[in-house]
């Protein structure tokens, strides 16, 4: 059943610290995924709306970026403990606007928190530099300052954990905030905006803009905003990156993917399973790491095929609120069409189908679900296995041997996430030195770095040079400045000197 206007819930902006419904009328319905139901209509900014957020949040930049850095982790630690106290709530608004099972949800916020607890050391993180007495009595340091204003634009697939790999590290560095969220699943921002006030955060330095692309059109033009960071597709991505720098700004874009399991023949086939079930299926293959294709090497393809389809036997596809539930539906309707369109792709092109999702016994449920779904003997020129299809879809590619998989892996446009399962240590070795990938897994299916390492992709997976999070993060959010100083001595005055100056 849908609800009726009335019950349906108002998904607003937040901007200058309180709820803002904007002034342009367009909307966006929000789904429970589960049922098909309509639950919210959530409010699409426009070029007003956007610049009344920059406009707030460069009426804090002043006083927040000149709060010391231990008073701006203080904010972050209060944040911390408000996160951990609304788990469960942030949890659930995941559920049941994106679909994904609450036990994932749960790790999605976790990941989240531990950006946060990175954030907390923002004192030690923005420590800098010094060269004492470089010479004639001069002292060289350096400086990391904060950008300005700076913009969050994020997908739909993690509405919790993907802005947070965003603004505790921006804010900490002395930033003030614009969150675009993905349109699909908005609710989540509202809360953590309402945590970060709570937790002491001055009223403007964190805002939220719903939307599409005119929201995002109207960040990338605003001469106010300083430096844009993107999360979602590659073509999207590419055009974040293009005219974002084209007005100016610096921009970090983190794109789309296909990611590879190689498996070698030395590999635990049982280990290995259990891996590429979780990776290809969990949170149903909406995940920018999971699995999508299983590179068998050496005549091991028909054991795994034969391991991957007993394991689908026993998956259970349900409602994401269901304790027992292993996978939940996809995100919205058009999005399952997609899904359900790529595997009739695949059966057009060749490939053998062993699992079909499209015969789930969820498939005539009026939720968004679709079966785990598996072929073989995929061969590289096939759609299936160019494109990212975002669905519960593992395609299996038989390879002669470790330099054949390394080809296939490099060849492929992407260059997310990628995982080798072998026993033998000089394989790993040379499959970490040589693949053409942003984040290895060995005998790891899902590499996501820790929040004290840094995230990111290579060839079409990433545009610009600063990976997500750590270290990398904390220098995508400040500038650097180099300072010489020296303090007047009359006395040590040679006068005017015309050469370079060079060290003495
Ligand atoms: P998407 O590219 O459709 O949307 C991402 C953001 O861009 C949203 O906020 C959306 O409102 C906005 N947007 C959409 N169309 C736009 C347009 N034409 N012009 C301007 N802005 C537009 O991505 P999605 O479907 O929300 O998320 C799934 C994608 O994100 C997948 O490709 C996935 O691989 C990728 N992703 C990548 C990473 C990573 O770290 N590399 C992480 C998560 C998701």
């Amino acid at each position: 059943m849908g609800k009726t206007e009335a019950t349906l819930a108002d998904i607003t902006h937040w901007i200058a610290g309180a709820r803002a419904r904007g002034a342009a009328s367009r909307t966006g319905e929000v789904f429970n995924p589960a049922t098909g139901d309509v639950t919210g209509s959530v409010r699409f900014a426009d070029a007003a709306t956007v610049d009344a957020a920059v406009t707030a949040a460069r009426a804090a930049l002043p006083a927040w970026s000149e709060t010391s850095p231990l008073n701006r982790a203080r904010v972050m630690f209060r944040f911390k403990e408000l996160l951990e106290r609304n788990h469960d709530a942030l949890a659930a608004i995941i559920t049941h606007e994106h679909g994904k099972v609450f036990s994932d949800a749960k790790g999605e916020v976790q990941r989240g928190i531990e950006i946060v607890e990175f954030a907390c050391g923002g004192p030690q993180l923005l420590k800098t530099q010094f060269s004492d007495n470089i010479g004639g009595g001069i002292d060289n340091f350096s400086l990391r300052q904060p950008l300005g204003v700076v913009a969050g634009i994020t997908p739909f697939n993690f509405p919790v954990m993907v802005p947070m790999w965003m603004f505790p590290l921006a804010l900490v560095c002395g930033n003030t905030f614009v969150l675009k969220p993905s349109e699909r699943d908005p609710s989540a921002s509202l809360l953590l905006a309402e945590l970060l006030q709570q937790a002491g955060l001055p009223d403007g330095a964190f805002n939220v803009v719903q939307g599409d692309k005119e929201a995002v059109d109207a960040i990338l033009a605003h001469a106010g905003i300083a430096a844009v960071s993107f999360v979602g597709s590659t073509p999207i991505a590419q055009y974040i990156q293009s005219e974002g720098t084209r007005h100016g700004k610096r921009v970090q874009a983190l794109g789309g993917a296909k990611n590879h399991m190689v498996v070698m023949p030395d590999a635990d086939l049982d280990h290995a399973a259990d891996a590429l079930v979780g990776a290809a299926y969990g949170s149903a293959g909406e995940r920018c790491m999971a699995i999508s294709v299983c590179v068998a090497v050496g005549g091991v393809a028909d054991q795994l095929i034969e391991k991957v389809k007993s394991r689908i036997g026993t998956l259970r596809i349900a409602e994401g609120m269901d304790s027992k539930a292993d996978i939940g539906p996809l995100v919205t309707a058009a999005h399952r069409e997609k899904v359900l369109g790529y595997i009739e792709t695949g059966v057009a092109e060749g490939a053998r189908i062993v699992c079909d999702g499209r015969t789930h016994e969820t498939a005539s449920q009026a939720g968004f679900f679709v079966g785990a779904t598996l072929f073989d003997r995929v061969e590289p020129a096939m759609r299936i296995y160019r494109e990212e299809i975002f669905g519960p879809v593992l395609c299996m590619v038989r390879v002669p041997d470790l330099a054949g998989a390394l080809d296939l892996v490099n060849s492929h446009e992407y260059g997310n996430g990628v995982a080798c399962y072998t026993a033998d240590g000089g394989t790993a070795r040379e499959f970490a030195r040589n693949v053409q990938a942003g984040m290895v897994g060995i005998n790891v299916p899902i590499p996501v770095p820790m929040a004290f390492h840094s995230f990111g992709g290579w060839k079409r997976s990433m545009f610009g040079d600063h990976h997500a999070y750590g270290e990398e993060g904390v220098r995508f959010y400040t500038r650097y400045k180099s300072v010489m100083q020296r303090w007047p001595d009359a006395a040590a005055s040679k006068g005017p000197e015309f050469a370079m100056p060079v060290n003495k």
